[in-house]
């Protein structure tokens, strides 16, 4: 198991919930949120900050796991002597220098591994059409052409179509508080002059507000790894066009959008102006706007 899997596992077997309120009194916090729970802002306010809060445990696992392991991986403290996972609230932050540190060291195995798979997937897709006993399996699903890929749920879906159409890049998933908000950043990529995001979308019709989505995420990263650009891909499902957009990062946009989602956080509650996004929106019968 890996380093961060172990640590995973050990803040899992504590009382997360608990963990989580005393985390938010110690660092004096409002909220821990994934980074990509807060870039659903353009689609939806309300959306962005009811993900935010239905993730917001395993966020923290994430948060303390990735803390603990750093400080193991950085000689700062042993396995053994963290007794429990509120142990881990009163580690010492590493630098973002020292995160830098271990990306480079890690990078080119993390690369190896990813460019493998992306292989092994490619070559499945292109023959395995023709042959029934070449194959993956994936959710128990054997997988051979494109259209098995297409008929996996819309999460596994996605992540089998970055395995094969998104470059690849080293990263590390780390955090940052911001403006009272704990974020949980995990690119899909960075380099040294980049932060790299891939998103998949069924159709033309969605892929603008896809396109918000990814860039705000983008930014995000941008802002808290300190990339002065930041590219993004959208693979479209109906016609499969990749469509790229790489530009300057603009640190201004992801405080804004940090300080529009506290504002969400504190209690504002601005709601999507279209519509049919709450037809197909999952909070449809928890959304206090939508009820
Ligand atoms: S139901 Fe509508 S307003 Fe509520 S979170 Fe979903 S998209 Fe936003």
């Amino acid at each position: 198991m890996s380093l961060v899997g172990w640590a995973e596992d050990f803040v899992l077997r504590s009382d997360v919930g608990r963990l989580l309120e005393r985390f938010k009194e110690e660092r004096n916090v409002l909220m821990v949120a994934g980074a990509a729970s807060i870039a659903l802002m353009p689609w939806c306010p309300l959306r962005a900050y009811l993900k935010a809060l239905e993730k917001e445990q395993i966020s923290l696992v994430y948060y303390l796991a990735d803390l603990l392991a750093l400080n193991v991986y950085l000689g700062r403290v042993s396995r053994r002597e963290v007794r429990s996972a509120e142990d881990i609230l009163y580690l010492s932050e590493p630098s973002l220098s020292d995160v830098e540190r271990v990306l480079r060291e890690i990078s080119e195995e993390y690369v190896r591994v990813r460019r493998a798979r992306k292989k092994l997937l490619v070559s499945v897709l292109r023959n395995g059409g023709a042959r029934e006993d070449l194959y993956v399996v994936v959710n128990g699903r054997k997988v051979r052409t494109v259209q098995d890929v297409l008929s996996l749920p819309a999460r596994v879906r996605g992540e089998v179509l970055e395995a094969v159409f998104a470059e690849v890049y080293p990263t590390i998933r780390w955090h940052f508080v911001v403006n009272g908000i704990a974020i949980v950043g995990d690119p899909d990529g960075i380099t040294e002059r980049f932060v790299y995001e891939f998103k998949t979308t069924r159709s033309r019709f969605l892929f603008p507000y896809m396109r918000a989505i990814a860039l705000a995420q983008a930014e995000l990263y941008a802002r808290l790894f300190r990339r002065r650009e930041r590219r993004i891909q959208v693979l479209v499902l109906e016609d499969f066009k990749l469509e790229t957009d790489h530009g300057k990062a603009d640190r201004r946009k992801a405080d804004i959008l940090i300080g529009m989602f506290r504002d969400v956080v504190e209690g504002e509650r601005v709601r999507t102006a279209e519509r049919w996004k709450c037809r197909c929106c999952e909070y449809r019968g928890v959304c206090e706007i939508v009820l």
